[in-house]
C-alpha cells in the first residue's frame, strides 16, 4: 500500500480499499486532518472554506470550543460513553435542557425518544410509530422529498436513483405533489384533498404524511406557512398524524429552533438528528406527542441509542438557544446571504440562475444542465466547500455553520461569485 505523502494528498488508499459507494470524497477530492469554527484543512496545508456543515450536521461550526471543553472533561472523567438506553446522568441533563429551552418555551409537548443515531433511524421509527398508532399502513411522501437510505425512508423518498438502490419495491407510500410541484397555480393540498375524499381515488386513508418544510436534498424548494398551515388542518380533517422531519431543517438551520415554528404548526411527530448532537457527533430524536407514545418497553430498539458523549455536546450547545441572538444572527446573516446571491444571479444572466430558501439554507438553482456541480467543482479548486442539491444537482446549495462570522460568509460568496463568473465566462 502506497503511504501518503503529506506534501500532495492522495486518495490512493480510498481509491483501493474503500467501497465504490463512497461519494463527498469524489466532489471533494483531498484528504482533510484538521477542522475548526467554518474551516478545514487539507494534509497539504491547504485551507477549506466550509459551505457544507457536514451537511447540516455541524450547525455550530466544527470543533467548537465550549463543546470540546465538556466533552473532554467528561471523557477525562470516565463518564459513561456507552449505555445502550439506560439512565445515565448525561442523558438526564440533555433531557432536562431539552424540556426547559427549547419545548416549554415554545409551548410544545414531546416524548423524547432515542430511535439510533441517524436521521434515517429518526424516520424509520416515525413511520412505524405512525403505523401502530393508527393502524393504518399507507403513508404519504412529497415529490423530491429525502427522508434517508434504509427501506421505510426510501419509502418516501423521491428520489429515482436512491430508491433504485432499494432492490425491492417500496410499498405502503404515495408521492404527492409538494408546494409549487405542477405550478404556482394548482394548489396542492387541495389536490390531495381531492385523492382523500374521492372513493374512487385508489388511495387509501394513509397512517401519516411526512414532510420537510425545506426540501434540503430535493433542491432547497420552500414550503410557505400558509401550505403548511395547510396540510396541517387536512391531516386533522382525516385524522391524519403529520411527521415533520426537521433532520436538516431543524436545530436553526431556518432560523428559528424547529423550521416549522414560523408556520405556527404542531406536528404529531418530529424527526431531528444532524445537529441535534452539536459537535458532530451521531445523535437523533423522535418527538412524539405524548397521546401517541403508545410504544410498548424495547418495540423499537437497537445497540446505539446512549451516545452519551453526543449528550453532553448536545446539552452544551442548547446554550445557544437559551437567548434569541443567536437566531437573530441567523436571519441577519441569511439576509445577507439573499442579497448576495440574488446580485449573483443578475450578475451572470447567462447561467438562469434563481434564488431559493431562506436562513443559512439557500442556493442557487440554474437552469442549465450541469452548471451548479461545476460552479461547486470550481469553488472547490478556490478553497470553498459547498455541495449541490436537487435530483439533477441542479441547485449550488449555501449551508455554512450557523455561528459564521459575517466576514467570512463574505469571503466564501466572494468566491462562489468568481467561480460564476468563471463558469459563465466559458458558456
Ligand atoms: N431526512 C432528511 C430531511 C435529510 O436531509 C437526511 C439526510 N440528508 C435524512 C433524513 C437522513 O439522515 P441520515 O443521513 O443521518 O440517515
Amino acid at each position: 500500500m502506497k503511504i501518503m505523502n503529506p506534501e500532495k494528498p492522495s486518495l490512493h488508499v480510498f481509491e483501493l480499499l474503500e467501497s465504490e459507494v463512497r461519494s463527498y470524497c469524489r466532489s471533494f477530492p483531498t484528504v482533510f486532518t484538521r477542522a475548526k469554527g467554518c474551516t478545514l484543512w487539507d494534509s497539504a496545508g491547504i485551507a477549506y472554506l466550509d459551505f457544507f456543515a457536514g451537511a447540516g450536521a455541524l450547525n455550530y461550526g466544527h470543533n467548537n470550543a465550549e463543546l470540546k471543553k465538556k466533552l473532554i472533561a467528561y471523557i477525562q472523567n470516565d463518564g459513561v460513553t456507552h449505555s445502550l438506553d439506560m439512565a445515565t446522568a448525561a442523558k438526564e441533563q440533555f433531557l432536562e435542557k431539552f424540556q426547559t429551552t427549547i419545548l416549554e418555551p415554545r409551548g410544545l409537548s414531546y416524548k423524547v425518544q432515542f430511535p439510533g443515531p441517524t436521521g434515517a433511524n429518526s424516520v424509520e421509527s416515525a413511520l412505524k410509530l405512525a403505523r401502530k398508532v393508527t393502524g393504518r399502513s399507507t403513508v404519504i411522501g412529497f415529490t423530491n422529498g429525502f427522508h434517508g437510505m434504509t427501506l421505510g425512508a426510501l419509502s418516501v423518498t423521491g428520489n429515482k436513483f436512491k430508491r433504485r438502490g432499494a432492490g425491492v419495491p417500496l410499498h405502503h407510500t404515495v408521492s404527492m405533489p409538494y408546494e409549487g410541484y405542477m405550478s404556482d397555480e394548482v394548489d396542492t393540498i387541495a389536490y390531495m384533498r381531492n385523492y382523500l375524499q374521492d372513493s374512487g381515488s385508489g388511495v387509501s386513508l394513509p397512517a401519516a404524511i411526512i414532510v420537510e418544510t425545506i426540501q434540503g436534498e430535493g433542491g432547497i424548494n420552500v414550503a410557505s406557512a400558509e401550505w403548511l398551515r395547510s396540510l396541517e388542518q387536512l391531516c386533522k380533517e382525516h385524522g391524519i398524524l403529520l411527521i415533520v422531519d426537521d433532520v436538516q431543517m431543524g436545530c436553526g438551520r431556518t432560523g428559528t429552533f424547529f423550521s416549522f415554528e414560523e408556520a405556527g404548526i404542531r406536528p404529531d411527530i418530529v424527526c431531528l438528528s444532524k445537529s441535534i448532537g452539536g459537535f458532530g457527533l451521531p445523535m437523533a430524536l423522535t418527538l412524539i406527542r405524548p397521546e401517541l407514545d403508545i410504544w410498548e418497553p424495547g418495540e423499537h430498539n437497537g445497540t446505539f441509542r446512549g451516545n452519551n458523549l453526543a449528550f453532553i455536546t448536545a446539552a452544551e450547545a442548547l446554550n445557544y438557544w437559551e437567548t434569541t441572538s443567536f437566531a437573530n444572527g441567523i436571519a441577519a446573516k441569511g439576509k445577507l446571504l439573499h442579497r448576495q446571491l440574488q446580485e449573483m444571479v443578475a450578475a451572470y444572466p447567462l447561467l438562469k440562475g434563481t434564488v431559493r430558501g431562506r436562513g443559512l439554507m439557500q442556493g442557487i438553482a440554474f437552469e442549465l444542465e450541469g452548471i451548479a456541480e461545476k460552479v461547486c467543482e470550481r469553488a472547490f479548486t478556490k478553497g470553498l466547500i459547498m455541495e449541490t442539491s436537487g435530483t439533477d444537482s441542479e441547485v449550488a446549495k449555501v449551508m455554512p455553520p450557523l455561528v459564521i462570522e459575517e466576514a467570512e460568509l463574505m469571503r466564501g460568496l466572494a468566491i462562489l461569485r468568481e467561480s460564476m463568473m468563471e463558469i459563465a465566462a466559458e458558456q
